[in-house]
């Protein structure tokens, strides 16, 4: 959890050793978040927690992912809990072998109740899967694939640091069916430097004829942790074509049918991705690996980020937890409030009231907002249009 995060309470007194053993989740049905943290090289643009591929390193991350799932597995409130999803995300998971990704996969079943048709979620980079990895991870009980796509330039992909081309990601999404895949995603990014709007619509309308379940589409960000962030980035679209390029989305989209269901996600119907949607209700979720961040009854906690650490603490015996902090009343709701209008279900009415007492600039926002049709009341929820996504940053801040 960064410093300064708004959702995280003044610190209080929480020993950590014992922090999951304390604070179990209050559902019994959660979702499981692995991090897979090595990439072959790193983006531009990104601020995930990755590492290098370096000798040796995958063979003590999965030695040390093993003992984490048998610590988590033999927490005392372990047993009562069933696994909803999974999502083994990254840096890039695909990385992995698919005889080590059924492997962990078979540590987890061993430790807890995995619901037979949990969503079992991988992200994918196009250059690191072939047909035979893909079936492998079909086997192994992969239901779901995430593709990162990114972009269709062959002259912007390499500027971001990406290592396919475009025919490379087509392959991948090929290989992705031909290996039996039904519930397969693909990520792409707007407002990229060099990225135009007749750009944008090819990658656009080339991406939906593929034919995909699921679509994410991020709005880059020059975040402080990434390399753009730190040196800049020239030829960045101006504000009003990135909103273009939003809206050519979301319109594109539309007309393949797919719903916009929550402000960068897309899908088909009964395609919604099960996994993100718990994060979005802001209901709980267990993590593994480094870096990863988890959250079980008001208790947010995050894993040490360095992978060598994080090996070293498994190796000694202990959850390699580095920090939690307990959410008050007032952030929850604001964190429930803020999850939900990301989503077009948006949240029940009866939630904002208590945000708005004594609030009179929020109330008033809020009203405006309705004026414009950019927030909308739909029975006893309240929701933000497509256009109300587009500017929620601003209203999200104020919510906080
Ligand atoms: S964007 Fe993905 S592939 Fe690129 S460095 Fe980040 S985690 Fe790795």
């Amino acid at each position: 959890m960064p410093a300064g995060d708004p959702f995280v309470a003044a610190p209080a007194e929480i020993a950590l050793a014992s922090v999951l053993a304390d604070n179990p989740p209050a559902a019994d049905t959660l979702g499981l978040y692995v991090h897979v943290p090595f990439c072959t090289k790193r983006c531009g643009y990104c601020s995930f927690n990755t590492a290098p591929l370096e000798e040796g390193a995958m063979a003590r991350y999965l030695e040390a992912l093993h003992r984490e799932i048998d610590l988590l597995g033999a927490l005392p409130w372990a047993a009562r809990v069933r696994l909803a999803t999974v999502f083994v995300g990254g840096g890039t998971p695909s990385l992995l072998a698919a005889e080590d990704l059924a492997a962990a996969l078979d540590g987890i079943r061993a430790r807890f109740d995995v619901d037979a048709d949990a969503e079992i979620t991988v992200e994918c980079n196009p250059e690191s899967v072939t047909r035979q990895k893909l079936e492998g991870y079909r086997a192994a009980g992969v239901n779901r694939l995430s593709l990162g796509v990114q972009s269709l330039d062959d002259s912007i992909l390499p500027r971001l640091g990406r290592l396919h081309d475009a025919r490379g990601a087509r392959a991948a999404f090929e290989a992705a069916r031909a290996a039996g895949c039904a519930n397969l995603s693909v990520d792409l990014m707007y407002g990229l430097p060099g990225l135009d709007l007749d750009g944008w619509t090819r990658a656009v309308d080339t991406v939906l004829d593929w034919g995909p379940d699921h679509l994410s589409a991020y709005g880059l960000t020059l975040d402080a942790g990434s390399l753009w962030g730190a040196a800049g980035i020239e030829g960045l679209p101006a504000e009003q074509e990135q909103i273009d390029q939003y809206w050519r989305l979301a319109h594109a989209a539309a007309a393949h049918g797919l719903e916009h269901y929550e402000i960068s996600n897309y899908a088909r119907p009964r395609f919604r991705s099960r996994h993100n949607q718990i994060y979005w209700h802001a209901a709980e979720y267990l993590a593994a690996g480094p870096g990863a961040c988890g959250f079980l009854g008001r208790v947010r906690y995050a894993n040490v980020k360095a992978t060598p650490r994080y090996c070293e603490a498994l190796a000694d015996g202990a959850l390699p937890v580095a920090s939690a902090e307990q959410l008050s009343p007032r952030q929850r709701l604001a964190e429930r409030l803020i999850l939900g209008l990301r989503t077009a279900d948006g949240v029940p009415t009866a939630w904002l009231e208590p945000r708005l007492d004594g609030e009179r600039d929020l109330r008033r926002r809020i009203e405006t907002w309705r004026a414009q049709a950019l927030l909308v009341d739909t029975g006893d929820r309240v929701r933000l249009t497509e256009a109300g996504f587009l500017l929620s940053d601003a209203l999200f801040v104020e919510l906080l």
